[in-house]
């Protein structure tokens, strides 16, 4: 049977999505995907609404469409397009199972239509969030418009100002020796901050009110990398096509300085934060720790930490009891090491990360290849034209035009092997990094390290943990601010399914999502099924 595809793009006001493409952006590259794959599109579909909950009208429709056969394949822009909840996940690899949809095409993410891949689609329609953030990918895109358009993102630093013109950072001579030696300044590693402004207010580099710099503003200054060239954005250092201020090792010296500083300062404070503001109350107060000193009557003392309700409440008088810090620490360490992830299982997928990965290079090298002699070719054009125009066989004005265009051509060539070598594998890590922090989870649960413990939970349960009668548990409500993530939950079912299944547990193998989804629950599915 022939491969029939249905195009289908969606973005929605989400805030989640704000980093995606734009629909017209991704129905440009969807096309231009399915023409340079040769792929038959029958339809396009465009839906404007979020996945985070099932009953998309564009959506089912499609999937209606594909069960009377009008088409076999879809495609979208990333997994996270189709689906961002367990019922519509569960229903695509429903009808992947049932060979009613045969293919999925996605240009951000490589799928397979087997056991292994329905596996790894599954966290990915259950993670999707995840990798939607750190699809550094994804911001460089929007970015690059940006730069196409012109606009260097945000305002000028000092030593610089916005060309009214070109929008581009613009030397601001008089500033620029200033903002150079306020660098040279504080590399000596003789000067504080405080220092360096004052440096600057003689100089008349003032705040809007006339006054000295604060501290921030002159930290700010000292780690800004777009003073040797780079800039940053959305999280990421790029390069930029202003003029550099201060070489790349003058600004490495000033970061070691800083570092050392930093260090030498957080010694003084080293005493580790309790696990404060991460468990709610009943009355949807947050818990907090004190410490209070027991005497006895022969003169010693103990010091015990409790955990209780801050209380905070105006309209609730909360009753709910404290609790000892040892009962907490062990509730909490408890309920993370149900999401441990074993390390056979890990070591498992990141077998299949690296087969993964060793093919995105492969097809990225190919490309920066193609790029690489397209490059070439243009330098030698630069070449034979200067000769022709030495050899007085054409006009200077002739030449002159000529030779823009073939450098403006080769820039944009060399940018695009540049963000190509950049952009490989932007998900493979966050991925890894997932899984790391996964197993990493039997030795933190055990230690007494506080502060990495307090950034499991986050990472974890977000702020859904709730403590009622001294026990802490996952709170039924997913509070808004931050709700626990799905890959997690799926984690952990899997683990249930493994202990249950006993010997007859096979990971990754023979994925299943269960023909009918439990409403409500999420991520009943579970990472792969009993054989
Ligand atoms: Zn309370």
């Amino acid at each position: 049977m022939d491969e029939k595809y249905i195009l289908y793009a969606r973005k929605s006001t989400d805030v989640e999505d704000k980093q995606v493409l734009s629909i017209e952006a991704q129905m440009v590259e969807l096309r231009k995907y399915a023409r340079d794959n040769g792929l038959i599109v029958i339809d396009e579909l465009i839906e404007k609404k979020t996945a985070k909950v099932p009953g998309r009208k564009v959506f089912n429709a499609m999937l209606a469409r594909i069960q009377n056969g009008e088409a076999n394949g879809i495609l979208a822009w990333h997994p996270d397009r189709l689906a961002r909840n367990s019922i519509d996940g569960g229903q695509i690899i429903y009808l992947l199972d049932q060979v009613i949809l045969n293919y999925l095409r996605f240009p951000m993410f490589q799928f397979e239509n087997t056991s292994q891949g329905k596996f790894m689609l599954s966290i990915m329609f259950s993670q999707s969030k995840y990798y939607v953030d750190n699809l550094a990918e994804n911001v460089k895109r929007g970015l690059r418009q940006k730069v196409r358009r012109g606009e260097f993102p945000g305002l000028a630093p000092l030593g610089y100002y916005n060309h009214p013109k070109t929008k581009m950072l613009a030397v601001d001579k008089p500033a620029a020796p200033l903002a150079r030696q306020a660098f040279e300044l504080y590399a000596k590693d003789e000067s504080r901050f405080e220092d360096v402004a004052a440096f600057l207010y003689d100089n008349g580099v003032k705040t809007k009110g006339g006054k000295p710099w604060p501290k921030d503003k002159v930290k700010l200054m000292l780690i800004n990398p777009v003073y040797y060239g780079h800039f940053r954005y959305g999280g990421e250092v790029h390069e930029g096509k202003h003029e550099a201020l201060i070489t790349k090792k003058l600004f490495d010296r000033v970061q070691a300085v800083l570092e050392r500083r930093c260090r030498a300062r957080q010694k003084l404070k080293n005493e580790p934060m309790p696990l404060c503001g991460i468990v709610r109350c009943t009355c949807r107060m947050m818990i907090t720790a004190e410490r209070q000193v027991k005497r006895y009557k022969n003169g010693t003392s103990c010091a015990y930490v409790y955990y209780h309700c801050t209380r905070k409440s105006k309209t609730v008088r909360c009753k709910e009891p404290a609790v000892r810090s040892e009962l907490f620490d062990e509730q909490l360490a408890n309920l993370a090491l149900g999401y441990a992830m074993p390390k056979a299982w890990a070591s498992q997928l990141l077998a299949w990360l690296e087969r993964d990965e060793a093919e995105s290079v492969c097809i990225g090298e190919r490309q920066a290849n193609d790029l690489r002699q397209q490059i070439v070719s243009l330098s030698e054009k630069l070449e034979r034209l200067l000769d022709s125009f030495l050899e007085q066989d054409i006009e200077r004005a002739d030449y002159l035009a000529k030779k823009a265009k073939i450098m403006s051509e080769k820039k944009t060539l060399e940018e695009k092997m540049g963000s190509i070598l950049l952009g490989q594998n932007t998900w493979l890590e966050p991925m890894k990094k997932w899984i790391e922090t996964a197993v990493s989870i039997w030795e933190i649960a055990k230690s007494d390290d506080l502060v990495a413990k307090k950034s499991l939970y986050l990472e974890i349960f977000g702020l859904n943990l709730k403590m009622e009668k001294q026990k802490v548990g996952l709170a039924a409500e997913q509070f808004q601010i931050s709700p626990q993530k799905k890959h997690w939950v799926l984690l952990r079912k899997t683990k249930e399914k493994a202990a249950l299944a006993g010997d007859n547990f096979r990971f990754g193998s023979g994925l299943v999502a269960p023909p009918r989804l439990e409403l409500g629950t999420q991520g009943s599915s579970g990472l792969c099924s009993t054989s």
